[in-house]
């Protein structure tokens, strides 16, 4: 529900919201119930078109939704944004409309040049589809930042204001931001904290230990199961919540062995990883290995897959029931977004 004293600017406006996966799902059901009209842009056979239809969407192809919308969310793989774009969002989008994106990758790096009679808008929530949902739900939001790239209307930014009511994230908080930040922030966390430099982390770790002749077993327990309990006291409460909440000698070994293993040197390729951001070498880069087809993806993947932390980590989560076979599901879906 909108806390804005004015009128709600997308209150009369069609949404097309394009792709119903994790964002795309929780997008429309969150503006739906917010009282907006809504449509779902998907291809005709795709994956996810039923389930569209089951949760009592309208849904059309892509173009079609985009006709006559006021607003058009573009919520498909970032990958395949800009031939989206071009088939169907350009020639079918009405002049003064909004278009939203929940990632500035595309606009950020050139991938898509948005036409200049519409207002090109972000709104990014800080967490995942089916938590945007639930926490809407039970009448609360996930925080977003929000954006205005091209501002026709003059509106642009009461509009993404009323997206991100819209979706929830009014209840919460909405911070600004601009399309340069979130893309290469975003990155950024994704590269060299949560799953590049994590995963690496954890490899390592395991390997140090199986190396020196300790059980893989027990390794994977110390290394990669355990990680689960220091990531959730960072989330509830930083580092103050993990510190109170692990042992002195635990504390002692973190503040004196901690820098050895990030040490300067990290940060100083970690400074690499941004400036390779920035300058638009990973997206260069990304953007080819896209279009070649993904041969080195795959074969970076096949050996995360093969790692033997895999295979001693598979037997092991077999016998621990409590462990959801969603979470196992997720693991091999390609390409999710941590951020
Ligand atoms: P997703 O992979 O979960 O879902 C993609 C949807 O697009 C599916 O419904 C799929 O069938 C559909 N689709 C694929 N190709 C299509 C095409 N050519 N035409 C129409 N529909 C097509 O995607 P997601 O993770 O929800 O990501 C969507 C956007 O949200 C991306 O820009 C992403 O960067 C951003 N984002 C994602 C998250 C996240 O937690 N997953 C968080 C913030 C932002
Ligand atoms: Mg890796």
């Amino acid at each position: 529900m909108s806390t804005h004293s004015n009128p709600n600017p997308l209150a009369k406006a069609r949404i097309a919201v394009l792709g119903y996966g994790s964002q795309g799902r929780a997008h429309a059901l969150n503006l739906r119930d917010s009282g907006l009209d809504v449509v779902v842009g998907l291809r005709p056979n795709g994956p996810t078109w039923h389930k569209a239809e089951a949760d009592g969407f309208t849904v059309v192809e892509p173009g079609e939704a985009v006709k006559g919308a006021g607003l058009v969310a573009v919520l498909t793989p970032d990958m395949v944004q800009p031939t989206l774009y071009k088939a169907s969002i350009e020639p079918n989008i009405k002049a003064g409309a909004a278009l939203l994106f929940a990632h500035g990758f595309n606009v950020h790096f050139g991938q898509i040049v948005p036409r200049k009679d519409i207002d090109v808008i972000l709104v990014a929530p800080k967490g995942p589809g089916a938590l945007v949902r639930s926490e809407y739900e039970r009448g609360r939001g996930v925080p977003c930042i929000w954006a205005v790239h091209q501002d026709v209307s003059g509106q642009a930014e009461a509009i993404t204001k009323a997206y991100a009511d819209g979706i929830g994230g009014g209840r919460a908080m909405i911070i600004a931001t601009d399309f340069k930040e979130e893309t290469e922030t975003d990155l950024f966390g994704e590269q060299a904290v949560l799953c590049g430099g994590a995963s690496e982390l954890v490899i390592a770790g395991f390997e140090t230990l199986v190396e020196a002749g300790y059980q893989p077993e027990i390794a994977y327990y110390e290394v990669m199961h355990e990680l689960k309990l220091i990531v959730d006291l960072f989330y509830e409460g930083g580092l103050t919540k993990m510190l109170q909440f692990v042992s002195e000698t635990a504390q002692y070994g973190d503040y004196v062995s901690g820098p050895r293993v990030i040490d300067a040197g990290v940060k100083a390729r970690m400074k690499d990883v941004l400036r390779d951001i920035q300058d638009g070498t990973f997206a260069k880069n990304w953007t080819e290995e896209y279009k070649a087809g993904l041969p080195n993806y795959k074969k970076l993947k096949q050996a995360d897959l093969d790692h033997p932390i895999e295979q001693v980590g598979a037997a092991l989560r077999a016998r621990m029931p409590w462990l959801q076979p969603e979470a196992v599901e997720k693991a091999a879906t390609p390409l999710k977004k941590a951020g």
